[in-house]
């Protein structure tokens, strides 16, 4: 049996709208295809965390608070999570993890906070804090040549700006900016989008995404899920759809 492992970031901060649900869908559909998925976690204060013998690094969302409260503890890692992104380490990320990764995070006290700066993206709040992007989202995304449409819920003060590859364009929403087109930020070992729900408990597809690249990537040889079950998840989906757009 093949083992994944996953490294979850501050779970303990960085999980608004139930974004640790996230980590669950991935466990479950991983086991679904036999596959085991271990987890490990850091939190603030952590010295001997293993950033790079891992396949996927996940920070879902938190509050600027949060974001404050952990971003030095983050910043001493730097060189670790850079060089595992660039040995192939998938990043998943959600909203507040999503703008951490990048150059900064201008606050909604007008308070910069240093991102990692893997990407050149940065992200600027509007100091009047009922300026937020609120609502439920649809993208449409494109996964390793299909469209996809993925939906979820937004609720960002910050405006990030200077993405080059956006996980998808808007249907429905805001994403990066206040009615943009596009949301989040996308590479082959990347998925950073604005969205909760969690992500991958409405959209199954985004979360074996996820699996074929880290088996593909683990194995040395493409990896296609085998399908599932998904008609209760895909009935869930087809009655959010005709609600919301
Ligand atoms: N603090 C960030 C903002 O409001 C992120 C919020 C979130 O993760 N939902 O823009």
């Amino acid at each position: 049996m093949v083992t994944l492992k996953l490294l979850h970031m501050y779970s303990n901060m960085l999980d608004l709208y139930g974004d640790n649900g996230n980590v669950e869908i991935l466990k479950y559909r991983c086991r679904l295809r036999g596959i085991e998925l271990e987890m490990a976690q850091h939190f603030i204060g952590d010295k001997d965390t293993d950033f790079e013998n891992q396949d996927i690094i996940y920070f879902g969302g938190g509050a600027d608070v949060e974001q404050q409260l952990l971003v030095n503890d983050l910043l001493s890692y730097r060189e670790n999570i850079k060089s595992a992104y660039k040995n192939g380490v998938f990043l998943f990320m959600i909203c507040g993890g999503y703008q951490l990764m990048g150059q900064y995070y201008k606050d909604s006290n007008d308070k910069k906070i240093e991102g990692l700066g893997l990407f050149d993206y940065y992200t600027i709040a509007s100091t009047n804090k009922r300026c937020r992007c609120i609502g439920n989202v649809i993208l449409e995304s494109n996964l390793n040549g299909e469209n996809y449409r993925v939906i979820g819920f937004e609720n960002h003060g910050g405006q990030t700006k200077g993405v080059k590859t956006p996980f998808g364009k808007v249907l429905y929403g805001n994403g990066n900016e206040f009615k943009s087109e596009a949301d989040g930020y996308m590479e082959k070992n990347v998925i950073a989008t604005y969205l909760h729900g969690p992500l991958l408990s409405k959209n199954p597809k985004v979360a074996d995404y996820i699996i074929s690249y880290t088996m593909s990537r683990k194995t040395g040889s493409v990896f296609v899920p085998q399908p599932v079950n998904d008609k209760f998840e895909e009935e869930c989906r087809k009655q959010l759809f005709e609600r919301i757009l």
